[in-house]
């Protein structure tokens, strides 16, 4: 039995020819012999294609796991069956993968002249790859915030998820409009990430009557004034799909103790082990409960909630909450 599917097969084939002909093109700088033996590494992979085996574990014959292939198309071991020096290797991977992924993670907590912001980030492993921002300008007069998903789980969504960080704090130095930031934004993801990844998100800014919104392709943002709440419809595609897409911003006024609250689908797809999903009225049921305590009650009443509606079955997906509440 073939263990990895063709498409991931046609997906890493053509990446490690490539690697081959660069391996070759270095053995004149780099020593011959540490190159032969690169180059007989990947020979193997190649034969390993053509007799319908790659991606079996060499030990158990059983598939390694599809997203350690991608990261490294040349491994032969899964997870179980790697030795105790590369399993150690692994895990010293991930613990700094998840010390750098925490360093890029905003304070949870941050108030500027009129909002306070905070936010929860909930893997579903040990990295996560939802993208989560707020960065208060430097004349304190407005705060940016974003939150995003990109496809995939573990340390290749959360790769991306560091590189959609990387762009926006760039972007961010240079005091853009709002559309004009998604649409740079995209462009320098779609260029620079493959043509199969690609990124939903919610941007914004503070104004001094309320905020200023743009969702390329993300789950619905709600708004609570009060007892009522408005959900935000998406007004773009996902980040990395066309590289010419174009954004339009929303503005949305909010008053005192009105919050804007973004979420990731780790929330309203999280499932009861009957598979029923939490889904975006429970939300607003959840939320609607703590509206006028403010952020952090309403982010305790929610993950509560959700946890309840869990009860045993196991968290699927990235978990991200960010809360947006105007205190004066
Ligand atoms: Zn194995």
């Amino acid at each position: 039995m073939t263990a990895a599917s063709a498409s991931l097969i046609q997906q890493l084939q053509p990446r490690i020819v490539e690697t081959r002909a660069r391996l070759q093109a270095a053995a004149q700088t780099v020593s011959a012999e540490y190159v032969n033996d690169l180059l007989a590494e990947i020979d193997a992979a190649l034969e390993r294609i053509n007799a319908g085996s790659f991606g079996n574990c060499e030990v158990c014959h059983l598939p390694i796991e599809a997203d350690r292939l991608r990261q490294n198309p040349l491994e032969r071991f899964c997870l179980d069956h790697l030795n105790e020096a590369q399993r150690r290797a692994h895990e010293r991977d991930l613990e700094l993968a998840t010390q750098i992924q925490s360093q890029l993670l905003p304070a949870s907590d941050i108030t500027s002249r009129n909002w306070s912001a905070h936010y929860r980030y909930q893997p579903a492993g040990v990295v996560g790859g939802d993208y989560c921002e707020i960065v208060p300008s430097a004349d304190g007069a407005s705060v940016f915030f974003a939150l995003g998903d990109v496809t995939g789980k573990g340390v290749a969504a959360s790769l991306l998820m560091t590189h959609l960080n990387a762009i926006f704090r760039s972007l961010l130095s240079l005091d853009l409009p709002l559309a004009e930031m998604m649409l740079r934004a995209n462009r320098l993801f779609c260029e620079s990430t493959p043509a199969t990844h690609s990124a939903t998100l919610v941007a914004g800014r503070t104004t001094a009557s309320g905020v200023e919104l743009c969702n390329a392709g993300h789950c619905r943002p709600l708004v609570l004034r009060h007892d009522e709440i408005e959900r935000i419809d998406s007004t773009g595609l996902p980040l990395g799909l066309f590289c010419g897409s174009r954004y339009t911003v929303r503005h949305i006024a909010l008053d005192l103790r009105c919050s804007l609250v973004l979420y990731s689908d780790g929330i309203t797809e999280a499932q009861d082990p009957e598979g029923n999903p939490f889904e975006e009225d429970r939300l607003s049921a959840s939320l609607r409960g703590q509206a006028k305590a403010g952020a952090i009650a309403m982010a305790d009443s929610v993950l509560r909630d959700v946890a309840r509606f869990r009860r045993a079955a196991p968290q699927q997906d990235d978990i991200t909450l960010l809360i947006l509440w105007r205190h004066c």
